[in-house]
């Protein structure tokens, strides 16, 4: 396994369309255990999609302490229901984090490393890493979704991030 390193913004790659996974062979296994060893080296995190990593496919790997690991391959969000504000940052920016809008739950569904496909709802911190890493996945970036300026913040030092505050 390696630590990838990982891309931020203005990389292009972040704004891609990232291409469906068509067979799970050992090199898309190889880059799920890497986006793994790479999510956990980041102290401050909740998931990371493959173009993060500089890979167009429709692959991302979430872990947070409630849920455990979870790797979504080709995830579609099937139902959003409610509205919350929340706080949100993204490892592609680091040094920000921003104040916007996510559902309060979330249907998700998605393939996992072995190929089978499987269904999850969530809510709270899981639903919006979900989102997150799935609008990764067509180009989106949290901040598309900031609306003004003043909803963003500079974050002084990335270790002083509150709980809930988590980058994905
Ligand atoms: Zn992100």
């Amino acid at each position: 396994m390696a630590v990838l390193e990982i891309r931020t913004l203005p990389d292009p790659i972040l704004r891609q369309k990232a291409k469906k996974v068509n067979r799970i062979d050992n090199s898309v296994r190889k880059l799920i255990d890497d986006m793994i060893e790479t999510l956990r080296a980041e102290p401050n995190r909740a998931g990371l999609a493959a173009p993060q990593v500089g890979v167009p496919l429709r692959i991302a790997v979430i872990e947070l302490p409630e849920h455990g690991l979870i790797t979504l391959i080709n995830p579609e969000v099937i139902k959003k229901e409610g509205e919350r504000t929340v706080q949100e940052g993204c490892l592609s920016i680091p040094g920000y984090f921003g104040e916007i809008k996510r559902a309060v739950t979330v249907k998700v569904k998605a393939k996992d490393r072995y190929g089978k496909q499987f269904r999850l709802k969530a809510e709270e911190l899981l639903a919006q890493a979900l989102e997150q890493e799935i609008e990764h996945l067509d180009g989106i970036l949290y901040i598309d979704h900031v609306e003004s300026e003043d909803k963003l913040f500079e974050a002084a030092q990335e270790e002083e991030f509150a709980e809930g505050e988590e980058s994905s």
